[in-house]
């Protein structure tokens, strides 16, 4: 039996979260204060998810990168695959915050999306 223990970041508060597994199966979390603890834990354990965040090349913007976000997390373990799909990307100036780089990144569901606006250089 392996036994992780985890702060959860889900509310200020910071639970300290204990799972106990056995191989790929969780046996038991406990130190969570309410349920959102548990869940994040249980997909901690199993299947982590991250946010990415990176920047794409822009065409003709007042910069030479526009910062990129994805709509929600994606699991960790296509987080390097993901990063080889951003970098390919160019788009072309203006860009409003919020439209949509990537469609279904990975076909995880979730969005590239531009985390800035950015107008055509004069
Ligand atoms: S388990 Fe609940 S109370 Fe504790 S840090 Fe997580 S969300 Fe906050």
């Amino acid at each position: 039996m392996t036994e992780k223990e985890l702060i959860c970041v889900n509310c200020p508060i910071g639970c300290t979260v204990t799972v106990k597994m056995e191989g790929d199966e969780i046996i038991s979390v406990t130190g969570n204060t309410c349920p959102k603890g548990e869940a994040y834990a249980r997909k901690e354990c199993i299947r982590p998810e991250r946010i990415l965040t990176s920047t794409v090349k822009i065409e003709g913007g007042t910069h030479r990168v526009l910062p990129v976000i994805t709509s929600e997390e994606i699991p960790l373990d296509v987080m390097f695959e993901a990063m080889e799909e951003v970098r390919k990307v160019s788009v072309k100036a203006p860009v409003s915050e919020g439209d949509v780089i990537i469609s279904n990144l990975l076909g995880t569901g979730a969005d590239v999306v531009a985390s800035r606006s950015m107008a055509a250089a004069d």
